[in-house]
């Protein structure tokens, strides 16, 4: 029996086991009866313990026609009885997004005549699928909407019908079990076949978010969050707005600005930085083409302009170089040749730069780091070896 369709806000009960038995390493029970849901139309398992055991997983076994299946970490024994403690605070959160889906697929029907073709309720963003074009001005008056409803705070009634009655009950949506068909409906707001946990009254799901939306299946997709799970996030959003404001001395709602300018002023200044590297670049370029009248070159530079430098060189005809930049922990090179020189450049790196360590690679351009302290050993053998 599921205690969970008539009793949503008991989160105790007793109870006996009917069956229980163990496979793969898992332990499985049914109860007599149960206020554990299990995982159906969108809305996750509950979990807790049974006699203090822990329940990993609640589902519903097709084979077993329709019985509910505790998942346990420790197994029980048929015919004993048992004591069952839901995760409330884990159902609740469950009501508050099940109710909130229910309140937003009516609001969303009604601002738009957007019907609701399927539902995902698995975690604390939960998403409608709507069978409308994605609309910003719907999303708002949907979103209004539900949260209205919410500050109604209607009661929420569930009762059982036949089959036969289901036009005359007239639905949201076609039921998709026939026989007897659980309805839960919103007084005066909202009324369909559904098998889940719901709250006692809509006041309690609030607020209702929406926080994304896209096109999806030639329809729309919200994603929303409902509840302490809503509440929570406005909580630990708010903190960061607040952080931001006070680095940047403004309210927490008007951050934009001043991090609009310090977007547009970064953006200024790696522009600048990068037109003085290249200046510089080029200068070290023609100093070293200056200094070394054969192209055969090798040379100390700086760290941050050791590759412009390098790959300028590269483009220089005639050229042979290697350069070294120190850095604190290894240091960085790039051995290079412009392809009119004759020498083998992957000869070269393995004559003078493997033996010390180097680590890199390239065909034309060989860029690598070095071990600490090897870098004026690596400028001295290629000198030698080219005997400059
Ligand atoms: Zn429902």
């Amino acid at each position: 029996m599921r205690l969970y369709h008539e009793h949503p806000y008991e989160s105790e009960f007793s109870t006996q086991v009917q069956r229980a038995w163990s496979e793969g390493g898992k332990h499985f029970a049914v109860l007599e009866q149960t206020l554990f849901y299990p995982t159906a139309g969108g809305q996750s398992n509950d979990t807790g313990t049974l006699n203090d055991i822990p329940v990993l997983d609640v589902r519903e076994d097709s084979k077993a026609k329709g019985d509910i299946v505790h998942v346990l970490e420790n197994p029980l024994s048929e015919g004993m009885k048992v004591v069952g403690k839901l995760d409330w605070n884990r159902r609740y959160r469950h009501m508050q997004r099940h109710t909130a889906e229910h309140t937003l697929a009516q609001a969303f029907w009604r601002a738009a005549g957007w019907e609701t073709l399927s539902v995902n309720m698995s975690s604390s963003v939960c998403t409608i699928d709507f069978s409308g074009e994605p609309d910003e001005a719907t999303i708002k008056q949907g979103e209004a909407l539900a949260n209205w409803a919410v500050y109604a705070n209607t009661p929420i009634h569930t009762y059982w019908i036949d089959d036969s009655e289901v036009e005359k009950e007239s639905l949201r949506r076609a039921p998709k079990v026939s026989g007897q068909i659980r309805v839960v409906e919103i007084e005066d707001w909202d009324k369909v076949a559904c098998g889940g946990t719901h709250l006692a009254r809509t006041g309690e799901a609030g607020p209702i978010k929406v926080i994304k939306y896209e096109r999806y299946k030639g329809g729309t997709r919200i994603y929303f969050m409902a509840g302490w799970e809503a509440l929570e996030t406005f909580v630990a959003e708010h903190a960061i707005l607040s952080r931001l404001g006070e680095k940047f001395s403004s309210a927490p709602l008007e951050v934009e600005k001043p991090i609009g300018n310090m977007q547009g002023e970064w953006y200024k200044v790696r522009g600048e930085n990068a037109a003085l590297k290249d200046e510089l670049a080029e200068r070290i370029m023609r100093e070293l083409l200056a200094e070394f009248p054969h192209h055969t070159i090798h040379a100390q530079v700086s760290d941050n302009v050791l590759d412009a430098v390098g790959k300028r060189l590269a483009e220089w005809p005639g050229v042979l170089a290697l350069l070294v930049a120190p850095g604190q922990d290894k240091a960085r090179y790039v051995l290079l040749k412009h392809s009119s020189r004759p020498e083998d450049l992957q000869a070269l790196w393995k004559e003078i730069l493997e033996p010390l360590g180097a680590k890199g690679g390239g065909a034309l351009v060989k860029l690598g780091v070095l071990p600490t302290g090897t870098g004026g050993k690596a400028l001295e053998a290629f000198r030698a070896k080219l005997a400059i």
